[in-house]
């Protein structure tokens, strides 16, 4: 379809997979990429760590079922990612980095952070058999409405009844007054034809809903589950780890950190509000697992000074938010970026590629793929 519209730059995008897999396979299976790798932490003073965050874990196959695939990582992709991490990098913890950033000590050279956004059921029932088979620290931002208690948050809700609604039932809804104009106008103009249909459906329909007021939000989503999608729905695949099993993987290793009491937009809320979010959240968390939480997540990775200033004044040591990047010498404690796992490191025909992984990995992939330069 996409060959037939626009030529030019299909045959571009199929040029440019081609090298990216090609160039990839040579530096890897040649052993070039580690030669490059170890000349260039020798050369770089101070280091870099890379944060790898997470925030679902699959046993889908791509497609309607694991909709939406863009937050999920497949469970068998995730197994060889971590067992590569775990023999060419070192995992290490949000508190080594935070030293760090104080000046208190020094990076071991190919640094990488694992990191799991919202705790669901399956970082627990999939991503940490892995993480305790490899030995591998990780650290998993929970929110404490949501753990343990069986709510489902408006947002997978929403996911859920995008991905089982019936084109017939949207368009009923559509002419239901009780909801908001411009949800009326998203759910009149649906298509549900294609996948893509949905993920743009479920996109609009979370922007707009995530910027109105939260309970506003959980009203609208409310009614809608209540009339589209309860039957098919399977619900329980967006449930939050509890209590116990988030215990359990304190236990061996595993870091918990603050995400907020409900998972609001901090910014947008009254700034008392907020800081209850932050500052109830922490004590939860330390309550239930008798352990000390140290570290902050933003919803929606939405924060602003006055923001970063409530998190500090919380007791935390740091804080990590979504904006993409690379954590260095001078970086932000209270805003440590992060590298979305989202991100495909297939070949096609969309299989993962150790050797591209590797590359994207080894912190020279802007210079190895050309980025910026050709
Ligand atoms: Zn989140």
């Amino acid at each position: 379809m996409n060959l037939i519209r626009n030529p030019q730059s299909a045959i571009r995008n199929w040029m440019r997979d081609l090298f990216k897999i090609t160039w990839s396979a040579f530096l890897f299976y040649t052993g070039l990429l580690f030669l490059l790798q170890f000349i260039s932490s020798r050369r770089k003073k101070g280091g870099e760590v890379f944060i790898l965050k997470y925030h679902r874990i699959s046993n889908f196959e791509k497609g309607e079922e694991a909709f939406p695939f863009e937050t999920g990582v497949k469970v068998e992709d995730f197994e060889r990612q971590i067992n590569y991490l775990s023999q060419r990098h070192r995992i290490i913890s949000l508190k080594e980095v935070a030293a760090y950033l104080e000046g208190e000590s020094e990076l071991p050279p190919l640094s990488v952070v694992i990191t799991f956004d919202d705790g669901y059921e399956d970082a627990f029932l999939l991503a940490y058999p892995i993480l305790k088979k490899y030995g591998v620290k990780a650290i998993v931002f929970i929110s404490p409405a949501y753990t343990g208690t069986g709510v489902i948050s408006w947002r997978d809700k929403l996911t859920e009844i995008v991905r089982m609604a019936g084109l017939s039932e949207i368009k009923q809804e559509a002419a239901n007054l009780n909801y908001p104009d411009r949800v009326r106008e998203i759910l009149t103009q649906a298509e549900l034809d294609t996948f893509k249909d949905r993920i743009d459906v479920l996109k609009d329909l979370t922007e707009f809903l995530k910027r109105i007021d939260d309970k506003e939000a959980r009203a609208a989503v409310d009614n809608l589950a209540r009339r589209v999608a309860w039957q098919q729905g399977d619900w329980k695949r967006h449930l939050n780890v509890s209590w116990e099993q988030a215990a359990e993987m304190a236990a061996n290793g595993i870091e918990f950190g603050a995400h907020t009491l409900t998972h609001p937009p901090l910014t947008k809320i009254a700034s008392q509000q907020a800081m209850y979010e932050i500052k109830d959240s922490k004590q939860e968390i330390e309550q239930r697992l008798g352990k000390a939480v140290s570290f902050f997540c933003y919803p929606y990775g939405d924060f602003n000074e006055e923001t970063k200033a409530m998190v500090k004044e919380a007791g935390f040591m740091g804080a990590c938010c979504s904006k993409y990047g690379v954590v260095e010498r001078g970086s932000d404690l209270y805003a440590l970026k992060r590298i979305g796992m989202e991100l495909k490191f297939d070949a096609p025909p969309g299989r993962f590629s150790k050797a591209i992984f590797a590359v994207e990995m080894s912190g020279l992939a802007d210079m190895l793929f050309f980025r910026g330069g050709l």
